[in-house]
């Protein structure tokens, strides 16, 4: 079944007034494959979670064509397939899922308070999964090329590029990590960088640097991403001379960093200066009944294996928080 991402062909809307009115065990905040995953485990414990799905069904996940490196799918799957099958999964077993984005909770006391774009909700215990997303350039060509040649994920992406030449953009510490894998692929990696030092650490500046496939472009920007179909060049724009040139590859790798979805939360948890909410080994934020999974709570691996695992470790441990009030 081909999906919309908007949501309004996946299932009925849960009852409304009646969700609304009663005291729900649990509020998933987030329709990722953490939130997903985290339905399935709270729905398998019997506590009917509610689920606010904000604007993505599948969350990022759904807007990857293929995912090859989840367990299970020799051959690879579609992301918006996977995604329906997280969502079928959990509403099997009596999840329900609202299409509607959180614009506010009340953390300070129980039950807890979430306000969507259609009403106020109550729970017992809430799993924040509203993901992150990744920064983009904002430059011509970037968004129509995305999944054709554009990408910000070198271990989703980097088997795509086998043998090719591509360029990464960015210069901190994730841009020369994920430069450094792409030359397990690519047999050109060059890095672009609109400083004339990088802000990496400096092992791994010695790593990329005595790395025979990877180049660097100092003090350069990207100022549009060329192809038709696919990518074929970007086009540069020296900070130093401000000359424009167009350099041919095959793929973009855009790594200037990531924002956690965690703005409605600020002030209320603790987060990391970067906006990431910290948990424990257990999922736990610094709020008792209040976990976080996946993205929105994970600077390091930003995988959909790593934020299911997250998500169902969250619900885990929701359900034992409840059993034990
Ligand atoms: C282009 C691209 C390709 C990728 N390819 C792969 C790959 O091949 N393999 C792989 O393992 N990983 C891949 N990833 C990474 C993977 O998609 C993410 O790690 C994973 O989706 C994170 O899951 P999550 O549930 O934590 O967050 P997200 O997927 O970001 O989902 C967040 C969810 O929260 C919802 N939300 C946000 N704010 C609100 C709000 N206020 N109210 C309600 N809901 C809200 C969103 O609608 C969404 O449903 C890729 C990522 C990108 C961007």
């Amino acid at each position: 079944m081909d999906l919309n991402l908007s949501g309004q062909f996946f299932g009925q809307q849960a009852d409304d007034d009646a969700l609304q009115s009663e005291v729900q065990k649990v509020i998933i905040l987030g329709g990722g494959p953490a939130g997903l995953s985290a339905a399935l485990y709270a729905a398998r414990a019997s506590l009917e979670p509610l689920v606010f799905t904000g604007q993505e069904l599948g969350g990022q996940a759904a807007a990857t064509s293929v995912i090859e490196n989840y367990p299970g799918f020799p051959e690879g799957v579609g992301g918006s397939e996977i995604s329906e099958l997280f969502h079928q999964q959990a509403e099997r077993f009596g999840a329900k899922f609202q299409f509607d984005m959180v614009t506010e909770v009340d953390l300070s006391q129980r039950p807890f308070k979430v306000t969507t774009e259609s009403g106020t909700y109550q729970a017992e215990a809430l799993i924040l999964a509203t993901g992150a997303s990744p920064n983009h350039l904002g430059v011509p060509g970037e968004d129509r090329l995305m999944n054709n040649g554009v990408s910000y994920c070198a271990t989703c992406d980097g088997w795509f590029f086998k043998d090719k030449d591509v360029v990464v953009v960015g210069g901190g510490d994730s841009a020369l990590e994920e430069g450094i894998l792409l030359t397990h692929y690519a047999d050109q990696v060059d890095i672009i960088h609109r400083r004339d030092e990088l802000r990496a650490g400096a092992i791994l500046q010695d790593r990329a640097m005595s790395n025979a496939k990877i180049d660097f472009v100092y003090s350069s920007v990207v100022e549009e991403i060329v192809g038709e179909e696919k990518v074929e060049a970007v086009r540069l724009r020296s900070k130093k001379t401000d000359e424009v040139t167009e350099h041919k590859t095959d793929g973009v790798f855009i790594f200037i960093g990531h924002t956690p979805n965690s703005q409605i939360y600020k002030g209320q948890l603790e987060m990391d200066d970067k906006g990431y909410v910290v948990v424990d080994q257990l999922m736990q934020t610094s709020v008792p009944g209040v976990f976080a999974a996946g993205e929105v709570a994970d600077p390091h691996f930003r995988q959909v294996a790593t934020s299911v695992g997250m998500g169902a470790a969250a619900a885990i441990q929701a359900t034992r928080f409840l059993e034990n009030q």
